[in-house]
């Protein structure tokens, strides 16, 4: 069996030797990155089994990282390290798409018994297509089509019908999306007008030459995107 491969994007030289040192005595083949850009263009090509990111970086944070990550398609799984035992830091990591996290200052064994428990779990499909009836989204290449012809989505369009599909079947609330759409934009929250002029403009170009209607409001709580059976 070929050694796992990890990737560790840490920009404390310290730590990352430590943590280098450490995973590679424990029988790991370890590649490291001292900056997010760097660590995201080593996570999508090379071959790594797991990569540990740590949340403050230069230039690109370890939440902007993995969400381009995942974006791209990539179901590596991915322990974040939070500077500190903060709530929201490990909430939007999870909500970001990772796979674990770890509070620093964290001790090395437990570092080493979370990568073991990830590594353990089946590897997810990989997903690069979402769909609803006759409606596909590539991931990758960003192609939305319906009935085979291309729609044409700005980036928050796109990113609202990302959203609505991979919860397909699920009730959105404005504010839902409002999150996941507008994260860091401050001056936006609370704003769901914004979410519905989106929404509408999504349906117009999503459903609005089709007799099947896809995107559905919930009267009083949100959308939903659904198979009509
Ligand atoms: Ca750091």
């Amino acid at each position: 069996m070929n050694p796992l491969k990890i990737l560790i994007v840490e920009d404390e030289h310290k730590l990352a030797q430590v943590l280098q040192q450490g995973l590679k005595e424990q029988g790991f083949v370890v590649e490291w990155a001292d900056d997010g850009a760097l660590g995201l263009d080593m996570a999508l090509e090379g071959s790594f089994d797991a990569v540990i990111l740590d949340v403050m970086l230069p230039g690109m944070n370890g939440f902007e990282v993995l969400s381009e990550l995942r974006k791209s398609g990539s179901t590596l799984p991915v322990i974040m390290l939070t500077a500190r035992n903060n709530v929201d830091d490990r909430v939007r990591g999870l909500d970001h798409g990772a796979d674990d996290y770890l509070a620093k200052p964290f001790d090395f064994k437990e570092l080493l018994a979370r990568l073991r428990a990830i590594l353990r779990r089946p590897k997810t499909e990989l997903r690069t297509t979402l769909r609803v009836a006759g409606l596909t989204m590539n991931l990758k290449s960003r192609e939305v089509r319906r009935d085979g012809k291309f729609i044409d989505l700005t980036p928050k369009e796109f990113g609202i019908l990302e959203y609505l599909l991979s919860r397909k079947g699920l009730v959105l609330t404005k504010a839902m999306i409002m999150d996941h759409v507008w994260p860091s934009d401050a001056d936006c929250q609370g704003s769901s007008n914004l979410v519905e002029v989106y929404v509408n403009h999504l349906r117009k170009k999503v459903d609005q030459d089709h007799a099947v209607k896809l995107i559905q409001t919930v009267r009083g709580s949100g959308y939903i995107i659904q198979d009509q059976t």
